[in-house]
């Protein structure tokens, strides 16, 4: 498997997200700035966490879609964020000249989706979405993934006939993505955000807690309610819900809520027909998650000195069988027979059986504490009386353990 692990971080990392990730093998520089391929195992954990989204969002009713990266200009001119949205907007011309741009966003694709399928009010509400790769002309692309040229995200949009049904899916929404962060094994806050470029109002961030987060927040002592400083004056310490004190403490913003209202579907006439036979546009809702932008906000908040430590819904691999010497043939068959018992039952593996002189026993612990899969079974001198060692990354604490009980165990 190409893993290619190395004790040398990329001379432009500074957090340890981004030094983690290249030196473990998830990721690597592609050339250019901001712009990064994902290695085997960075691709595992992004597929993962990829599928915890679409589960949560297709059993809250929401239907993925596929649109194209390359939008044409006309789009943005609809709405006149072809002039407002500045030099993020990367823009392109085909060989006929025709404009183009590389979708930073997908409001307006998607106003054109629906204005061209749905007609009546009886077909409302809707929640469509997809997972596809941005591209942002970010002018200072930074720390890896979390701030990159282009980047994989969840958008989701909502059609409603009424504001009340748009606040309806808005709450349907925020309950979702708390179940998406909570099954991600991740500390998270949701807290109330300034509506920004994309405008409209009412609207929440979901933040990952860590103390290299570029947002500042304020979050309660006491009750859930959090705020990000930009919508709350600093001096304002006391929580508006239940009184308690506020503190300050930093985080990685990897999703925002929005309640739109008309504000895309009015310029560009995306209309339905109401109860009373009269047109009207669509009142919108738009969902966003940073997809691989949640890969290194998993390590910010989950690492050690050695390394990275996955979470149970994260990890590229549940359990490495770490062989520590497989010229010895019955080590290799012990391992041999846990790794497929492991397989049998559903359980994601790895199996380390280097042989080569440079990969010693010391080398694969290393690896193994350096990637972060959750668990490490190591066969060696142990098997002698029976047993194989089982090691959690989280606290790296080692425990022996009967070959014989060792499935049952892990399972
Ligand atoms: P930021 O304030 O971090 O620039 P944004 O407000 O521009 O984010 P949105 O337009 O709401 O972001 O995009 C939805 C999500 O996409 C964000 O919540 C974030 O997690 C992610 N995202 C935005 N820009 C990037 C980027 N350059 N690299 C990776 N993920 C990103
Ligand atoms: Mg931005």
């Amino acid at each position: 498997m190409l893993i290619p692990t190395t004790k040398e971080a990329p001379s432009d990392a500074t957090l340890i997200s981004h030094k983690l990730l290249v030196r473990a093998g998830f990721i690597q520089s592609s050339g250019g700035s901001g712009l990064y391929n994902l290695l085997p195992l960075g691709k595992i954990v992004l597929d993962r966490v990829r599928a915890v989204i679409k589960e949560e969002l297709d059993r809250a009713g929401c239907q993925e879609v596929h649109l194209p990266i390359v939008t044409p200009i006309s789009l943005w001119d609809e709405t006149g964020r072809s002039n407002k949205f500045g030099d993020e907007l990367l823009r392109f011309r085909d060989r006929h000249k025709n404009q183009f741009v590389l979708s930073p966003t997908n409001e307006e694709a998607m106003v054109n989706l629906v204005r061209q399928s749905l007609k009546s009010y009886k077909q409302l509400p809707i929640n469509v979405y997809q997972i596809n790769w941005k591209f942002r002309d970010e002018i200072r692309p930074r720390f890896g993934l979390m701030r990159a040229r282009e980047f994989l995200m969840k958008d989701a949009y909502s059609f409603h006939s009424s504001r009340e049904d748009m606040v309806r899916e808005f709450e349907l929404m925020e309950e979702t993505y708390k179940r998406i962060f909570r099954r991600l094994g991740l500390d998270f806050r949701v807290v109330e955000a300034d509506s920004g470029a994309i405008g409209g109002s009412g609207s929440k961030e979901f933040m990952i807690l860590a103390d290299s987060g570029e947002d500042t927040i304020m979050v309660c002592e006491s009750c859930e309610f959090g705020a990000n400083v930009e919508v709350l004056s600093e001096e304002n310490s006391t929580c508006p819900e239940c009184g308690s004190n506020l503190k300050r403490t930093k985080g990685i913003e990897v999703g925002h809520i929005f309640q739109l209202g008309t504000i895309y579907s009015k310029p560009m006439r995306a209309e339905f027909l109401n109860q009373n036979q009269k047109l009207e546009p669509f009142i919108m809702g738009t969902y966003g998650i940073g997809v691989s932008r949640i890969i290194p906000a998993t390590i910010e908040q989950n690492h050690d000195e050695a390394g990275c430590i996955w979470t149970d819904e994260t990890a590229p691999f549940r359990v490495d069988i770490i062989v520590a010497k497989p010229k010895d043939g019955r080590q290799m068959e012990v391992a041999e027979e846990i790794y497929s018992g492991l397989r049998e039952a559903g359980v994601s593996v790895i199996l380390d059986d280097r042989a080569d002189k440079r990969y010693g026993f010391g080398v694969k612990i290393k690896d193994f504490e350096l990637i972060g899969f959750n668990y490490a079974i190591v066969v060696g001198k142990d098997i002698e009386s029976g047993k194989v060692e089982l090691i959690r990354r989280d606290g790296l604490k080692r425990e022996k353990i009967e070959i014989a009980d060792i499935l049952e165990r892990v399972r």
